[in-house]
């Protein structure tokens, strides 16, 4: 929690989100690509899987995860004797939407011998319908845990399976989903950008399209573009990803300049969150994110195969 707003309504709104938060035994969560006042009313800030793995740590009763719905899924499969609250109820993921459950059913019964992977950002119907899954940080890694002589079906990322297939060496079949925010970025965009910043080093997630991949210093997920720009001697950044991510970046780093690969790489489902909804949200206990028992158990089995390996 660090919020020093000056503005008074926020700072009202803030106190009041604090003493509620106590009042519910409740943890703020937040990913990195929550708007700036969000992330700093939270206890916890980063990628969605370790937000609920230190969530499932705590002894809060409640969980609000500033975030998407996959992400406050996760939170609740990974703790469901806790209450899990999204604050806003609309705000979905537009890349696991493209891999809807049925689709992804009847792709598995065509290839009956591959071993599913699936990419925690995708529903928790689809991660039950999997043998494991992976983060953008460790996809490579369980992509090398699988016998080479298997296939594998990645979703629901292109992009991140491709990236995955050529670090890992291994045949992997990509579900045709990607992120509209990473997707959107362009070669010309880089292109542009390093004209404009010929000194920095392009740091890009791998959900960013191949072309985008093959121009990067550094390709890695929200945490590993945060911990290598405040680990690196050079200056400057020039960043390919979602723009939120730019407020731990120069809170960690005052002394170092980023600059984005483009304007345009805002998730607008990451932005609908506000601290009103956040306070609604713990005065009201809902929206409330609930996931199936059964879908739960076969989740958290492809959750803490991925968890073992790594
Ligand atoms: S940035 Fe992309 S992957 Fe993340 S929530 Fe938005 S659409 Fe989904």
């Amino acid at each position: 929690m660090n919020n020093k707003t000056d503005n008074p309504t926020e700072k009202k709104l803030v106190k009041e989100i604090l003493s509620m938060k106590k009042k519910r035994g409740a943890v703020i969560l937040a990913h990195v690509y929550q708007p700036g006042e969000i992330q700093d009313i939270a206890d916890f800030t980063g990628d969605s899987l370790f937000l609920s793995q230190q969530a499932a740590k705590t002894q809060a009763k409640v969980i609000v995860f500033c975030g998407v719905r996959f992400m406050a899924e996760t939170a609740s499969i990974l703790s469901p004797e806790k209450i899990v609250l999204l604050p806003e109820i609309n705000a979905g993921c537009p890349l696991a939407d493209m891999a809807p459950s049925e689709k992804v059913k009847s792709k598995i019964k065509e290839l009956p011998e591959a071993v599913v992977v699936s990419y925690v950002n995708s529903s928790a119907v689809v991660k039950s319908l999997s043998d494991y899954c992976c983060t953008s940080a460790n996809a490579v890694q369980i992509a090398q845990s699988i016998p080479a002589e298997k296939e594998i079906l990645f979703l629901p990322d292109m992009n991140l399976a491709d990236f995955t297939a050529k670090k890992a060496k291994r045949k992997i079949i990509p579900w045709p989903g990607f992120c509209p925010t990473h997707h959107l970025l362009t070669r010309e965009d880089v292109i542009k950008a390093k004209k404009l910043h010929p000194q920095a080093l392009l740091l890009v997630h791998p959900e960013c399209r191949p072309e985008v991949c093959d121009l990067a210093d550094y390709i890695g997920s929200t945490r590993g573009i945060i911990e290598f720009a405040s680990n690196n001697p050079a200056k400057e950044y020039i960043i390919g990803t979602e723009l939120g991510i730019f407020h731990p970046l120069k809170k960690n780093n005052p002394n170092k300049k980023f600059f984005p690969a483009s304007e345009n790489m805002i998730c607008r489902n990451m932005k609908l969150i506000t601290l009103e909804k956040v306070l609604y949200s713990l005065q009201n206990l809902e929206p409330l994110i609930t996931v199936p028992e059964e879908i739960s158990k076969k989740s958290l089995k492809a959750l803490n195969r991925m968890i073992e390996i790594t």
